[in-house]
């Protein structure tokens, strides 16, 4: 295909704890196969399971315009004590093993080279409230996903509608390269001189959270999302339904999201029901109070040990995405139930009530603040005429 529907992107990440080579690579938009290959060309010189904290990973990802493909061109580990592990794509498309290190800029300093312009790993931007704060936030060229999220982090905290004016202020550190719904770093509002500011943070577990400088999450006692790199596909109300072609109620928030995403109980209960219910396929409903309950649908397993009566706590897995029942494809059907009547995930008011950090993964989290902070320092904001200075 011709050169010029492509553009290519370099891309230099510090391997963090608990991550995998595969998760980088398709948290990057690459391809299962590509990555499987890429795994199966490093094996004979580098193993995956060898991959540290610490170690770099750097590639040249091509993105076909056209298609919206993503294959890196090539790829390099980096394990300290000028040890590297390359691969390129050879005229055939296909992955190959070479000894020599591929042509990325080195990067003696890691942190150094975010510095760089607009092919930066994370953009920062920084602004005056202006008329809306969404409104404001586009004005900073921010994507729309990206607004998104930070309004999901901030909310928890913040009414939108009634707390935020104009003259108040906003930062966000995020990336444009991740394919998960997950780009936002670093997430701050100052309105009625109270600063709301939130950091990401990628618990030993695996689970992503934002929490404040304390270490105290900003989830309250329900999560919005019990699964994770989800988009919305379909919300509550009333919509024309996709197999009965006529108008229905919808009641609850579909997300889609691959077949095998790990579904998450949204707050610590009881588990109510688990098993086949008619058009919600594989169904576990978790009773958390008297009144209140959330239900999962469609899923294409039921976690082991997940059965009636059997308690679980916020963020446990409780089964994994699928598309049983009245499904067209794989994705999580979610509710909220109150008194037994759905009520809109994305409205319900969340009770108070934070979770907070063990000892031990705050001691990790105070380490990924300080990363965080010194990033926030050292990438420039974007200077559109409603951007404050620092
Ligand atoms: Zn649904």
């Amino acid at each position: 295909m011709p050169e010029s529907t492509k553009t290519s992107e370099e891309i230099r990440l510090i391997v963090g704890k608990g991550d995998t080579l595969y998760g980088l690579l398709t948290d990057k938009g690459v391809s299962p196969l590509d990555a499987t290959s890429i795994i199966r060309e490093l094996k004979p010189v580098f193993s995956p399971r060898n991959l540290k904290s610490g170690h770099i990973l750097a590639m040249t990802l091509n993105r076909n315009q056209a298609t919206g493909i993503i294959r890196p061109r090539n790829m390099e580990i980096r394990t300290g004590n000028s040890k590297r592990y390359a691969v390129r794509l050879n005229g055939k498309g296909e992955y190959e093993r070479i000894g020599k290190s591929v042509k990325i800029a080195s990067i003696p300093r890691p942190l150094s080279a975010l510095r760089s312009g607009g092919t930066s790993r994370y953009s920062r931007a920084r602004a005056r409230i202006q008329s809306s704060f969404y409104q404001s936030a586009l004005a900073q060229d921010l994507p729309p996903g990206i607004v998104n999220k930070m309004t999901g982090i901030l909310s928890y905290d913040v009414d939108f509608q009634r707390e935020v004016n104009r003259g108040d202020t906003f930062e966000v550190l995020y990336t444009r390269q991740s394919a998960k719904d997950n780009g936002v770093l670093y997430a701050e509002l100052v309105t009625n001189r109270k600063k709301h500011a939130f950091y990401r943070f990628k618990t030993p577990d695996g689970m992503v959270g934002y929490y404040n400088k304390n270490g105290e999450s900003a989830q309250k006692a329900f999560m919005r999302t019990p699964v994770s790199g989800a988009r919305i596909t379909s919300r509550f109300g009333r919509r024309k339904h996709p197999i009965l072609g006529y108008t229905k109620m919808h009641t609850g928030v579909d997300f889609g999201v691959a077949r095998g995403t790990p579904i998450y109980a949204a707050a610590s209960g009881t588990i109510q029901k688990a098993g086949w219910a008619g058009g919600y396929g594989k169904y576990v409903r978790i009773q958390h109070s008297k009144k209140l309950a959330t239900a999962y649908g469609h899923m294409s397993r039921i976690a082991r040990g997940i059965r009636p009566g059997k308690k679980v706590s916020q963020g446990q897995i409780i089964g994994y995405v699928g598309s049983t029942g009245r499904s067209t494809g794989p994705h999580l059907h979610y509710e909220i139930r109150l008194s037994g009547k759905p009520v809109n995930p994305m409205r319900y008011k969340l009770a108070k009530g934070s979770k907070k950090l063990s000892r031990k993964w705050l001691a990790l989290f105070k380490k990924e603040k300080s990363r965080i902070d010194r990033l926030r320092k050292q990438i420039p904001v974007a200077t559109n005429i409603a951007s404050i200075r620092n």
